[in-house]
């Protein structure tokens, strides 16, 4: 009896010692092709939070996806709980503009930070006549398939020059098929957004059909720019491209890729998301060559969407809250 009685205590003292298995959240990262810089963009963020999964119980993984409008439009409605998409495209979700014309002010989008610049980049084969925005007239361009960032941007920019998507034999594949597309001479050019170097246009630029990066330049930029806030003049340094046969940097238009997700997402993951980034910066930093140029404070600009309440945290016991948007604070 007295046996029976130590082992009942000894396995009610075992059962209250052991700790509770936590609980893991899984979340999705939402990102664009596997040739882009989303893709691998998602890996690094994924790779810094799930080192800390004993810490915070916290799985990311990462889809490829049709890029950012499919990705804010799968955060909102909770496929996902995370999304990369242009700066832009954001601040069309926020203010209800291009894809989201019809659907209204998207109230739930919440930003967490600003990664990498991304530059409007349009890639021609050099016998194709294309050698500037104009001379896109009636030739074969990709100019992005429907979810991507960079339909808009084709559209803003041949709008720009006087052309439209029907001034031009318009194809809408992903990016990732674009540079097959080019070498097989069944497209003369394409749009790409993307942040550089990465492995897409190293692809188109590669094969047996020599290519070539087309400026975007002149006043017809310079007014697009006046009128929309969030684009602005960008370089594509062509050093990343050895083999296209440009010989100077290419001017062109450019954006921000931005970390978002939805207001229903809990603070906990998002602060703990946001602080691992932040708080392993250089390791981040190191994980692809297009973040070399960044800054915390660069981090914390481009944004549209009111700032999650669990990124704010971590940016007020940061001292980081200092470069956040004011507006952005709800
Ligand atoms: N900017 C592209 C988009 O929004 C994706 C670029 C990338 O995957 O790096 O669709």
């Amino acid at each position: 009896m007295k046996r029976i009685g130590i082992i009942t205590l000894a396995l009610l003292f075992a059962l209250a010692v052991t700790p509770i298995v936590q609980a893991r959240t899984f979340v999705t990262i939402g990102t664009g092709g596997v040739t882009g810089v989303y893709y691998p963009t998602g890996g690094a963020i994924s790779r810094i939070i799930n080192k800390k999964s004993k810490e915070y119980g916290i799985k990311a993984t990462v889809e490829s996806t049709g890029g950012s409008v499919y990705n804010i439009n799968a955060v909102l409605t909770g496929d996902l709980e995370f999304g990369i998409a242009q700066s832009d495209r954001q601040y069309q979700a926020v203010h209800g503009t291009a894809e989201w014309q019809n659907r209204g002010a998207q109230e739930k989008l919440r930003s967490v930070f600003s990664i990498h610049p991304e530059s409007i980049t349009l890639i021609a084969a050099a016998d194709s006549g294309v050698t500037d925005v104009k001379s896109l007239k009636g030739k074969r361009v990709n100019i992005g398939n429907p979810g991507s960032g960079q339909l808009q941007n084709s559209k803003d920019v041949l709008g720009a020059f006087g052309l439209s998507e029907e001034s031009v034999d318009a194809e809408y594949v992903k990016a990732v098929e674009a540079p097959g597309l080019l070498q097989d001479e069944r497209l003369d050019a394409f749009f790409y957004t993307v942040g550089h170097p990465n492995g897409n246009i190293s692809e188109a630029t590669s094969g047996r059909i020599k290519v070539s990066l087309i400026p975007i330049v002149g006043s017809p930029v310079d007014e697009l720019i006046a009128k929309h806030p969030y684009y602005a003049k960008s370089v594509i340094d062509i050093k990343n491209y050895p083999t296209a046969i440009n010989e100077k940097d290419v001017e062109s238009v450019g954006v921000k890729a931005t970390l978002v997700t939805s207001a229903d997402v809990s603070d906990d993951v998002v602060y703990a998301i946001t602080k691992e980034v932040f708080e392993n910066f250089e390791e981040f930093k190191k994980l692809h060559p297009a973040y070399s140029v960044l800054t915390k404070k660069d981090m914390l600009a481009g944004m549209s969407a009111p700032v999650h309440p669990g990124a704010l945290k971590y940016y007020k016991e940061s001292g980081l809250v200092e470069y956040v948007n004011k507006d952005l604070i709800k």
